[in-house]
């Protein structure tokens, strides 16, 4: 039986299928080994907040693992040396590693390289000089990238950003600051966008840049771990950048013109966000229809009240039109269409859908919802995170919006 009536093409199913038998052989297996170094948060980080060195080879391991299976790098372009698979391969996989994993088998999300950590569109645009020495362990998960762009003073409106890339004679003196940076404690590479022409940037007209830097540049530091949530542990920090020399050759992309860059990454990120929140929302249903099933309150199983069913019925609604939103804006995305009101309504529609499916399952669980055994609260603060990162709910509607307004109204 099936709720969707879309005909999965052969290679997507077997994707799937295969991505599934990836998790059972390569990732179930570590977790069982590793239990309490992966389990226990006091183990998996150091008192400041970064995966614990014996983590980090973990993450590595399951990162190569997959590039020969060749999961990680599937949809980033042929041309860098991924799968150029597209985006509803994309979709697929992301979707099949939530929903089988949860937020318990976490290191599944390592199988698959997320856009501003690993292989993506983004790399298309280095310098020829830098492919060679770069490309390779990047594909092959051995290295890791992070995407510098957000800064203090500069979220929602990325053009505010103030770090400065200052001409020093053929290159230039990055100097700044930026926060929240995904996986930036622990990559060989940073992406980081400044401004090289102020008045163009003062004028929104451009002006900025984008530079690949490793992280081991003289100048460059991680300030501090950000943690979030009430976690010991994080992925995200605060970077510095004093005087970081950049060459020619670490210029990504056109001068001035960094955004366009910083765009090419983006539709991936919301997909994957997609394909997260029905994952995560559906595995969190599936937990939540076990456990009604067999716990009993006033002499009957919760199940047969409406008032625990309910908010599990409307749940499953709205995963499945999140679910079909995705499989569809994938497609336009393959056709080459930008997609951009569909795919703002999509994103911001799955995380909020995702995000309620997970909540009404634990609330199901009653305080057992609650626990760290259940991993329900993880994965809701996954799915909530996810309604900032990656433009946030609010962007998005205003995004929708002025599509709108500019006559896209086929709906
Ligand atoms: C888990 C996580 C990981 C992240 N990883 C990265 C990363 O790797 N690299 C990176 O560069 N950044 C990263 N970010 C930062 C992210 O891109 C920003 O948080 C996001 O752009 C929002 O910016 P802000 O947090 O400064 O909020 P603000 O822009 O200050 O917004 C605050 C509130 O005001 C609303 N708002 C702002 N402008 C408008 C408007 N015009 N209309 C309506 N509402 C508006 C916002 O929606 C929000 O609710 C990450 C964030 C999170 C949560």
């Amino acid at each position: 039986m099936t709720a969707i009536a879309f005909d999965v093409p052969d290679e997507i199913k077997a994707i799937t299928d295969g991505v599934a038998a990836f998790i059972r052989a390569e990732i179930i297996p570590r977790h069982e080994k590793n239990a309490e170094l992966l389990s226990n948060a006091r183990r998996t980080f150091t008192d400041k907040g970064a995966y614990v060195p014996e983590v980090l080879e973990l993450i590595r391991e399951v990162r190569m693992a997959s590039a020969r299976a060749g999961y990680y790098a599937m949809s980033a372009p042929e041309s860098i040396g991924g799968g150029g698979l597209g985006y509803l391969a994309y979709f697929y996989a992301w979707e099949q590693v939530y929903h089988q994993c949860g937020s318990h088998y976490w290191l599944a999300q390592f199988m698959i390289s997320h856009w501003a950590k690993g292989p993506s569109p983004v790399l298309e645009k280095i310098s020829p000089q830098l492919r060679d020495s770069v490309l390779p362990k990047l594909i092959s998960g051995e290295h890791s990238i992070c995407f510098a762009l957000s800064e203090p003073g500069a979220g929602s409106d990325a053009a505010m950003i103030k770090t400065r890339a200052d001409k020093d004679g053929d290159g230039w003196l990055l100097s700044g600051s930026k926060i929240w940076i995904t996986n930036s404690p622990y990559a060989e590479y940073a992406v980081v966008f400044a401004v090289t022409n102020p008045e163009l940037a003062a004028r929104r007209k451009g002006g900025i840049s984008t530079f690949l830097v490793p992280t081991s540049s003289k100048g460059f530091q991680v300030e501090r771990l950000i943690n979030m949530w009430g976690h010991v542990g994080t992925d995200e920090a605060i970077l510095q950048f004093d005087k970081v020399r950049v060459e020619p050759q670490q210029l990504v992309g056109e001068l001035d013109k960094g955004f366009k860059v910083g765009m090419l990454g983006v539709g991936l990120g919301r997909v994957y966000n997609t394909a997260r929140a029905v994952g995560l929302g559906r595995w969190a249903l599936e937990q939540a229809l076990e456990f009604v099933k067999v716990r009993e309150s006033f002499g009957k199983k919760i199940s047969e009240y409406q008032g625990v069913m309910f908010p599990l019925a409307e749940a499953a609604m709205r995963l499945h039109a999140a679910h079909l939103m995705g499989i569809n804006v994938c497609q336009l995305l393959d056709k080459g269409q930008t997609a951009t009101k569909e795919l703002s309504m999509t994103k911001a529609y799955a995380v909020e859908v995702g995000k309620n499916a997970v909540d009404a399952a634990m609330q199901a669980h009653g305080a057992m919802g609650f626990t760290n055994e259940m991993h329900l609260t993880e994965a809701f603060i996954s799915v909530r995170k996810a309604n900032v990162a990656d433009g946030t709910n609010e962007i998005l509607r205003h995004v929708i919006s002025k599509q709108l307004l500019a006559g896209d109204i086929d709906l």
